[in-house]
């Protein structure tokens, strides 16, 4: 069988050739046919010249690099495209994906698993980011007809099979740990410690880490309009509650004192109701112009793989 380990970089010149020593002293022990696809997601470091040097030395590393930073779900998605293993693993380039359990993942493959996935657990993790992520998880999970599980991240083995589901959804707006479950597949989870990265900075603020859970929800169906839905019809039923016993009560005691409080918080509250759903439809309107203007996800701008010819 062939391998086919594929790694997102971005600014990560200080990680790679550690990684690259460390998943090649593995694959040799283990004697596996295997190529190496390192997709540089426009590294703003050496990580492109790092990169080629390693291609030249060693034929079975392969690499695209992007014309700018396009993310790393783009990355992934290139690293699957360009995949031509019967399986392929998805590794982060900062070791925290640790190397070490590739052949655990190719012997649950060899055992007849389509999808193998290495789950992290949080151990020694801060409770500042443990909190709000398992608060993540169990509202995501809640809103999603997918199941999304904390520690389970895009570190694992795909098959044939899984890769080429994958790569026929094209869709724009990617979200690849729902991709994952989405496409189904026999499944099976090992786990591993936490580990923190080798070298450099995670590029992934808190705040992007906010606009990666909201794409979650949203990519998945339309359960947020429905919130709105039932909100709006919620609000209206209460306020025509309202008027009505108010009207019944002006037309037997004739006219009341007029309030001033109760007309305040009727018109703040129907505003931000309103707002709300118009921000929420305006989130889903964006997506369809993402997906309706059909961009590639990325664009290559150097590489050491052919094009696959069409009549292959
Ligand atoms: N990465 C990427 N493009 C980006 C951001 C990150 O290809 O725009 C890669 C990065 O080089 C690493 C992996 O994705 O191999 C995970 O990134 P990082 O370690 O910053 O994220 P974290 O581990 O904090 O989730
Ligand atoms: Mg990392």
């Amino acid at each position: 069988m062939k391998l086919s380990l594929v790694v997102p970089i971005y600014n990560e010149e200080r990680s790679i050739e550690r990684l690259y020593h460390t998943i090649t002293k593995i694959a040799e022990q283990n004697q596996y046919h295997y190529e190496l696809l390192l997709i540089n997601d426009g590294s703003r470091d050496h990580s492109l010249a790092i990169i080629e040097n390693l291609s030249f030395k060693d034929d079975r590393v392969k690499y695209l690099s992007f014309s700018r930073n396009f993310g790393k779900e783009a990355a992934m998605l290139a690293g699957l495209e360009a995949a031509g293993g019967d399986a392929a693993i998805i590794l982060d380039a900062d070791l925290q994906h640790p190397p070490e359990l590739i052949p655990k993942l190719v012997a649950e493959y060899k055992a007849g698993f389509d999808q193998v996935v290495a789950r992290r657990n949080r151990r020694g993790e801060s409770m500042l980011r443990r909190l709000p992520t398992s608060l993540y998880y169990s509202l995501i999970n809640r809103a999603v007809d997918v199941k999304l599980t904390d520690g389970e991240g895009d570190f694992r083995l795909l098959s044939r099979a899984v890769i080429d589901a994958i790569l026929s959804l094209d869709e724009y707006n990617r979200f690849s740990k729902g991709i994952f479950d989405w496409v189904g597949f026999n499944k099976k989870t090992i786990e591993f410690d936490n580990v923190t990265r080798y070298d450099g900075k995670s590029s992934f603020s808190m705040f992007k880490l906010m606009d990666y859970a909201i794409d979650g929800i949203l990519s998945y169906n339309n359960k947020p309009l429905r919130v709105c839905f039932y909100f709006g019809a919620f609000t209206l039923a209460v306020s025509l509650t309202y008027i009505l016993v108010t009207l019944i009560q002006i037309i037997r005691s004739g006219i009341d004192e007029p309030g001033y409080f109760t007309i305040i918080s009727a018109i703040l509250f129907l505003g931000g109701v309103q707002l709300f759903s118009l921000g929420v439809i305006g989130e889903y309107i964006g997506k369809i112009y993402y997906e309706t203007k059909k961009r590639p996800h990325y664009l290559v701008q150097h590489t050491n793989i052919e094009e696959k010819s069409d009549d292959a």
